[in-house]
């Protein structure tokens, strides 16, 4: 198998994987939408809660803030020594709010959540929680543990996972009458048009939807759209917890671990 990387930053990661089949593809797509550990508040305590919103509401804003992920430190409560309910700082974050509106109405940010461990905090400051009125108050403890997104959406650290196949494109070589047509009508603006003939200006925006080649009215067509059987673009974008390619190591980590248990498993039988 060879990878190439078209784009990568720190959410989003786009590669050209050549030698693939669709089996592999899929595995490792729903292993990162599903599988891939990642940080969320999973349990809030309200100390103080005049605000208009109920607590279950506020709890479950806090619980789709997205949270900068630890891997490393921090365990999963269900494969954590403690095997306790209420976890232990192997398998628990504790954040804090205290938010008042002394003047006014005001919003509150996820920068105001109060984190014990400096490495797990919001990924934006920006995250509007909760609006307060002149003197409502909320105060509250949040518990963050690491979870999967087959669980529960919050703990998914994909907010794309995708991929398609490779386009191939066959354009015409000589001027042909309804030349326009086709560029035209593409979605994606795959084609150009120089000189009255048509140019792939951009093949890999190309999503294989075949407008092009239905809106061509010369028989046989010219244009030719065609897709490469063992070569795929994948598209990760993080929602920030994890970098993108480290995602798309966990999964393959998570696929081999699979495998492996299946193997031990099939030895036992
Ligand atoms: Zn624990």
């Amino acid at each position: 198998m060879k990878i190439e990387v078209l784009e990568k930053n720190e959410t989003n990661l786009r590669v050209i994987v050549k030698e693939a089949d669709v089996p592999l593809m899929n595995a490792l797509r729903r292993i990162a939408l599903a599988e891939v550990p990642s940080m969320a508040i999973d349990e809030v305590v309200m100390v103080e809660n005049s605000s208009i919103l109920q607590d279950e509401i506020v709890a479950h804003r806090l619980g789709l803030t997205p949270l900068k992920t630890d891997l490393e430190t921090y365990n999963l409560p269900e494969d954590c020594e403690c095997q306790s309910e209420f976890g232990c700082p192997q398998c628990r974050v504790t954040l804090t709010l205290d938010a008042e509106s002394k003047e006014g109405t005001r919003t509150v940010y996820s920068a105001e959540l109060v984190s014990e461990n400096p490495d797990v905090v919001p990924v934006s400051d920006k995250v509007p929680l909760i609006k307060l009125a002149k003197g409502q108050k909320l105060k509250l403890e949040a518990y963050a543990r690491l979870g999967k997104g087959k669980k529960h959406a919050k703990w998914q650290p994909v907010a794309v996972c995708a991929y398609k196949y490779f386009p191939k494109i066959e354009v015409p070589t000589k001027k042909c009458e309804d030349c326009q047509k086709c560029a035209d009508i593409c979605p994606k603006k795959v084609f150009t048009v120089k000189d009255e003939k048509i140019d792939v200006r951009d093949l890999l925006a190309c999503n294989l939807c075949m407008d092009c080649v239905e809106a061509c009215t010369i028989e046989p067509k010219p244009i030719k759209v065609e897709w490469e059987k063992n070569v795929f673009i994948m598209n990760i974008e993080s929602t920030g917890v994890l970098p993108p390619e480290r995602i798309l190591r966990e999964a393959t980590k998570i696929l081999d671990k699979q495998l492996k248990d299946f193997e031990e498993q099939l030895k036992v039988e």
